[in-house]
């Protein structure tokens, strides 16, 4: 999609602070982040949202959930906590629709 922000990144038409890359997704730090630690994890195509993932899709939402829990341990936060967030639609605060795995953590977080 030509307009989409998270396409256009995956895309390297616009800048990002990288820390993952392969064939099927990115991951880059957050531009605002909520914690010392918050990366999303991107699936270079273009799914909007989680309600628009389907069976097809079953193996790349498990690589997203692979490289999350792998970025976790390169950046220090898998033995004492992280958390991972699919914000879905408006009540969510979904504000990017693409989809995108939040991993977040480096502090105690609450709940919700
Ligand atoms: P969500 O609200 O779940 O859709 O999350 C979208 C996230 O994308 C927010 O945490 C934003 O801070 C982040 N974001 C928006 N634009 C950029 C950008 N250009 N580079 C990195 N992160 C971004
Ligand atoms: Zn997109």
């Amino acid at each position: 999609m030509e307009s989409c922000l998270f396409c256009r990144i995956a895309n390297h038409e616009l800048p990002a602070k990288m820390v993952h890359e392969d064939d099927r997704v990115i991951a880059f730090h957050d531009i605002n982040p909520q914690a010392p630690v918050h990366v999303l994890v991107v699936p270079r195509k273009h799914i909007p949202t989680l309600n628009d993932v389907s069976t097809d899709d079953a193996a790349l939402v498990a690589h997203i959930l692979s490289v999350a829990s792998r970025i976790a341990e390169q950046l220090g936060v898998a033995q004492k906590g992280y958390r991972t967030v699919f914000n879905v639609n408006a009540e969510a605060g979904q504000s990017v629709f693409h989809l995108h795995l939040h991993l977040i953590g480096g502090r105690r977080l609450s709940w919700p």
